[in-house]
Order: structure tokens, then C-alpha cells, then sequence
């Protein structure tokens, strides 16, 4: 893999782990952009940069992100919270080319390959009705919003493969049909998920638990050597982990 020179949009702690692995593997932070910070955009076409990484807030995530598409530069970005700005982004690279861009609610490799993990256990499942599913995820007592993203794409994942379910719901809430998810808050937990599936005579648990925040940094830098191979894709952290 050639050492890359990379624009780092946003050096917040996502930003500045990612500037520690980027490093780590060999690469070069070629331009620092932060919210203070912003005369490195005139370096960002001139300095040979190869890919920027956008880790920033919600409400400039669509504007950092157009800018370096607009240059020729493809574009990885982990911000979360801006749906519909990206859908936008999104046609509008369709409609009119340019360099690529790579966006994942979440680029831990371990919870991508745990995905990957529940969609075929939940195929094999389909024939096996005496097994009931059920989410439960664990996070610190800091996180806002529940049940997590991560563990509504597990179940809206599952339910794809489950034609024989009708959705999901909070646990308290679910009824016979429905997933029920439950969500614990407890001291510092960066994250775990497990799907479980129960019958009268025994259970099967799929369990992903985070130990700490680099898994999100590393699978950044890992979807940007990616992107500087294929500037013009629109590649998911899915199509990237099945071309390693
Ligand atoms: P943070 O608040 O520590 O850092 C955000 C940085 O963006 C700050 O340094 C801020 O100054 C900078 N910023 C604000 N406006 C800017 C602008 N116009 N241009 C350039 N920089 C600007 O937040 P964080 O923990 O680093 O997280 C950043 C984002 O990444 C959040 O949306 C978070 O939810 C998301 N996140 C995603 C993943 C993933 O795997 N996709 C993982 C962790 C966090």
C-alpha cells in the first residue's frame, strides 16, 4: 500500500486518533482542517493530497464534504446525524461524477464483520420458528439516544432476512412477532450488542462488545487507502471489508 497523503477534516478525538493510526501505518497528514482552522481548504487541491477524512458535526458535514468532492479529492466520513443532506450528496455524485465519497454510521471492522454475522444467522433462523430473537445493547451512561443505531441496523438487517417477522420494538413493548430490544446504561461501556436466540431447550447468542474507540479510527484509515485506490466509487464499509 503507498503512504497517502491525507487531509484530516475535523481534529476533534475521532480526528486526532485517526491523525495516530494514519501515522501508524505509514501515511502523512498532508493538511489539518478544523472549525478554527479553515485556510487549510487552499492547500487541500495543492498539496497532492490523495483522500480527506471528514470527521466533524452534522450541520457542516454536507459542506466539507461537497468541497472536497468538488476538488477531485474522494471523501471517507464518519459524521452521524445528517441523513438527508446525504441523500443529497449522494445523487449528487451520481448525477455529476467527480471524485467518490465513503460514509459509515460506524467503521469499526468488528461491528461491520458482526453485520455481516447476524444477516446469515438470521437466514439459517428462518426455518427454525421455535427460536425467538431478541437485541439487547449495553452503552456508558452518557449516550443520549436509544435503542442505539447500531442496534436498529441489527434488527432492520435481521428483519430483511425474516420475512416471517414484522418488525421490532422496545423490549416492554414487543409483542409476539416483534424484536424486542433492550437497552442497558451503565458506567463507561463504549458499546456492546448481542442478538440472542431462545427456544424452550436452549439459546444461541451473537455478542459484539467494543473495548474502546480506535476500532472506529482504524476502519476510517482502512476505508481512506481504500478510496485513494478507487477515487471515484461510492463503496459501503461493507464493499470495502469483502475486498480486503
Ligand atoms: P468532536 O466534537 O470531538 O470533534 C469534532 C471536531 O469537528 C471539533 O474539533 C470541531 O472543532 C470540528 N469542526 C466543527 N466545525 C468544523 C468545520 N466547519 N470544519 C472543520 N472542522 C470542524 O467529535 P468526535 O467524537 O470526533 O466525533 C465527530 C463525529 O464523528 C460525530 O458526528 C460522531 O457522532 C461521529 N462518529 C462516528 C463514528 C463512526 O464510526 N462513523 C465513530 C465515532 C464518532
Amino acid at each position: 500500500m503507498k503512504a497517502l497523503r491525507i487531509a484530516l477534516i475535523g481534529y476533534g478525538r475521532m480526528g486526532k486518533m485517526i491523525e495516530r493510526i494514519a501515522l501508524e501505518r505509514g501515511h502523512t497528514i498532508a493538511v489539518v482542517i478544523d472549525e478554527g482552522a479553515q485556510d487549510g481548504w487552499t492547500r487541500v487541491n495543492g498539496a497532492g493530497v490523495d483522500v480527506a477524512i471528514e470527521f466533524t458535526r452534522p450541520s457542516v458535514a454536507f459542506g466539507n464534504c461537497v468541497r472536497c468532492i468538488d476538488s477531485g479529492v474522494p471523501v471517507v466520513s464518519g459524521t452521524t446525524g445528517w441523513a438527508e443532506e446525504l441523500k443529497a450528496l449522494r445523487y449528487k455524485v451520481a448525477k455529476e461524477g467527480g471524485a467518490g465519497f465513503c460514509w459509515a454510521s460506524n467503521f469499526s471492522i468488528g461491528v461491520n464483520l458482526f453485520m455481516e454475522i447476524n444477516r446469515k444467522a438470521a437466514a439459517l433462523m428462518r426455518k427454525q420458528p421455535q427460536y425467538l430473537t431478541s437485541i439487547t445493547e449495553t452503552h456508558h451512561i452518557h449516550k443520549l439516544d436509544a435503542p442505539s443505531g447500531t442496534a436498529i441496523t441489527l434488527a432492520e438487517e435481521l428483519l430483511g432476512e425474516r420475512p416471517d417477522l414484522e418488525g421490532w420494538a422496545v423490549e416492554g413493548e414487543a409483542t409476539p412477532g416483534l424484536i424486542p430490544i433492550a437497552s442497558i446504561r451503565e458506567g463507561e461501556v463504549p458499546g456492546i450488542h448481542t442478538v440472542a436466540y431462545t427456544s424452550e431447550v436452549d439459546s444461541i447468542t451473537l455478542t459484539h462488545q467494543a473495548f474502546k474507540r480506535e476500532g472506529f479510527a482504524l476502519g476510517a484509515v482502512i476505508a481512506a487507502e481504500y478510496m485513494a485506490q478507487h477515487p471515484q466509487s461510492t463503496p459501503t464499509m461493507a464493499d470495502i471489508l469483502a475486498s480486503l
